[in-house]
C-alpha cells in the first residue's frame, strides 16, 4: 500500500484512502486517534482543513503513518515515495521540524552548507519515517551521525 500523499491530495482524500485501505469504519479509527467522530466527519467532508498537534499526532499513530505525511497534506506540499523526508545531517537538529526546501524533490544538497540530503538511514539503508524519531527503529544508528565512507557514496 502506498501510504504517502499523492500529489493535489487534500486533507480530506488522504484521511478517507488511508481508512479504507486499513479496512477501518469511521467510528474505528475516531476511536483509534482519539478524536470525536463528529471531527473526524469534518475532515473527511473537507470542512476542517488544518489539525492541532494531538488530533493529528492521534490520525496518524491511528493511520499508521507518519506525522509529517499529515503535514504534507495540510500545507499541500506535495510528496513522493522517494522524495519524502529529507534533511541534512548537518544543518538538522533532531526533534525539530525540517526546512521546507530540503523537502522539494529537486533538492538534493543543503541550501545552507551544501552536504547532501539523506533520506534514509546512513547504516542499513532503511527510509526514514519519522524524523520525531533520534535513531533508526531498524537498526538503533543515529540518523545524524555518518557513516564515513559509506555515506559519502550513499545515493539519495
Ligand atoms: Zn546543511
Ligand atoms: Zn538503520
Amino acid at each position: 500500500m502506498d501510504n504517502t500523499p499523492q500529489p493535489q491530495e487534500t486533507l480530506s482524500q488522504y484521511v478517507k484512502r488511508i481508512r479504507t485501505s486499513l479496512s477501518l469504519s469511521q467510528n474505528d479509527l475516531a476511536t483509534k486517534a482519539g478524536i470525536h467522530l463528529q471531527s473526524l466527519g469534518k475532515i473527511e467532508r473537507g470542512m476542517t482543513t488544518k489539525l492541532n498537534s494531538k488530533s493529528q499526532r492521534g490520525l496518524a499513530r491511528a493511520l499508521q503513518v507518519p506525522s509529517e505525511y499529515l503535514d504534507a497534506v495540510i500545507r499541500g506540499v506535495p510528496m513522493s515515495a522517494t522524495d519524502v523526508l529529507k534533511f541534512c545531517p548537518d544543518c538538522w537538529t533532531p526533534g525539530t521540524t525540517l526546512e521546507e526546501i530540503w523537502l522539494l524533490p529537486r533538492s538534493q544538497f543543503c541550501f545552507l552548507c551544501g552536504t547532501a540530503l539523506r533520506n534514509s538511514c546512513a547504516k542499513c539503508n532503511e527510509p526514514i519515517t519519522s524524523l520525531k524519531f533520534r535513531f533508526c527503529p531498524y537498526c538503533g544508528f543515529p540518523y545524524k551521525a555518518s557513516i564515513s565512507s559509506e555515506s559519502q557514496s550513499q545515493p539519495l
